[in-house]
Parts: structure tokens; C-alpha cells; sequence
């Protein structure tokens, strides 16, 4: 199956995201976690601390412990998330119909785009369009990696925290049509094909993200301004 061609396309779909990995880097948090065991351990002159040295296979052993243990943890948070009614209205009326596909298959663990494509039987790079609609968002993220051939790997994974946050804010919105859209953007788009049946209206950001066609029938959006975006909201009640 894959061929020359589907690889160009992941390197150039990758260079785009390597500039954004740029901005969200990751490595600051991991420095913070190496540093941390040294401050715990500062004496004062009326404060002396003993500190207990743990051999290094304890210490190796409780860390992977943690980490599963951790994974797990949020494993259960997320899928708890992803089952949540409010949050899967938002997705589908905000990201489009097949983000919650995609959601519900990282709620159990990180994967890399191209095993959801391949779960999920829809081409790689409509993935790749609805995990940066949603990173766009915050929800989820990923890390690169090169394989053996020196391709870059990503792998996505769900923000449980900042997905926690959303859900929270979409129980907030209700009824009320401007309350629905994001406070910030005044650009609005969607497919007039399949608006009846999908519902769906993207925030600028997302629509980007689809280069201004629709995920569905491939059609392009049309714009709309926030005034227009709340009257149709109206129109559909
Ligand atoms: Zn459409």
C-alpha cells in the first residue's frame, strides 16, 4: 500500500507540523521532571534533611510503575470524556463529523496518524486535517519521532486536561446561539451541501486547517460572518 507517492505526502504534511512542534516544545516539562528530586533535598542550618538514596533498579522500576499506572489513569479519564454528550455535540457542530471517530480512538492511548487512518479506512491526510483542527483547539497533541528510514513519525495523543476544560465549557454554553461560537472569531464556514445533515459551522482556524473544503463531498465552504452563523443557528432551532 504505501508508495512513493503517499510519502512525499507525509513529508511535506510533516514539515508544515514540525514549525508548530516548534512552538509547543515539549522539552521544558522533562527538564523540570529530572530537576525536581535535587530541590526536595536542600538543607538549612536548623533544617538538616536526610535524604534515603534508592538503589537504581528501585528507582527504574517505580518510575515505569508511575507511568502505567498514570497512563491508565487517564486512559479511564478520557474515555469517560469522550463519551460525554455535551462534548460530542460541540465536536461534531465544531471540528466536523468524523473528529469523534478519531477522539474516541485515542481515548484509550496515544497512536500515530496513520494507524488511525488505517483503523478507521479514510485516507491519512483527512486524519492529519481533523487532529490539527483539533490541536488547533488544544485538545489533542503529538510528538515526532523518525523511524529507522528517517521519516517523521507522529504520534497524537489527547490533552485530558485541556479536553476536561473544553467539555466544561461546552456544558457551560447552552441555548443561547452567540454563547455557542468561540468569542474570538467573527469568521465562520460551512458546506451548504451538507449542513442540513451534519450541522456543522468551523471556526476559521478549523477551516483552515480542511483548506476551505469539505471534509464530506469535497465541495468548498462558504463564509459566514458571526451575525449570519447566529441567525442560522436560530433559523435551525
Ligand atoms: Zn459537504
Amino acid at each position: 500500500m504505501p508508495s512513493k507517492n503517499n510519502k512525499n505526502t507525509r513529508k511535506s504534511g510533516a514539515k508544515k507540523s514540525v514549525s508548530r512542534a516548534a512552538l509547543r516544545s515539549h522539552k521544558p516539562q522533562a527538564h523540570a521532571h529530572k530537576q525536581a528530586p535535587a530541590r526536595s533535598g536542600k538543607a538549612t542550618k536548623n533544617h538538616p534533611v536526610k535524604i534515603k538514596m534508592p538503589s537504581k533498579a528501585a528507582e527504574h522500576g517505580e518510575a515505569a510503575g508511575n507511568a502505567n499506572v498514570k497512563q491508565a489513569e487517564e486512559a479511564r479519564k478520557n474515555e469517560e470524556l469522550v463519551g460525554n454528550n455535551a462534548l460530542v455535540k460541540a465536536i461534531n457542530s465544531n471540528i466536523g463529523h468524523g473528529a469523534m471517530d478519531v477522539l474516541k480512538l485515542l481515548a484509550p492511548g496515544p497512536k500515530t496518524d496513520e494507524s488511525i487512518a488505517e483503523k478507521l479506512g479514510v485516507k491519512v491526510n483527512d486524519v492529519r486535517r481533523i487532529l490539527n483542527a483539533m490541536n488547533s483547539h488544544s485538545i489533542v497533541r503529538y510528538d515526532v519521532n523518525k523511524d529507522t528510514k528517517g521519516w517523521l513519525i507522529f504520534t497524537w495523543r489527547i490533552d485530558s486536561e485541556k479536553l476536561s476544560e473544553y467539555v466544561a465549557e461546552t456544558m457551560h454554553k447552552k441555548d443561547d446561539a452567540d454563547s455557542m461560537l468561540p468569542g474570538n472569531c467573527n469568521d465562520f464556514f460551512i458546506c451548504k451541501g451538507c449542513y442540513q445533515k451534519e450541522k456543522t459551522v468551523l471556526p476559521f482556524d478549523s477551516a483552515f486547517e480542511y483548506g476551505f473544503v469539505c471534509i464530506s463531498c469535497r465541495k468548498p465552504f462558504t463564509p459566514l460572518s458571526r451575525e449570519e452563523t447566529v441567525a442560522l443557528f436560530k433559523t435551525a432551532n
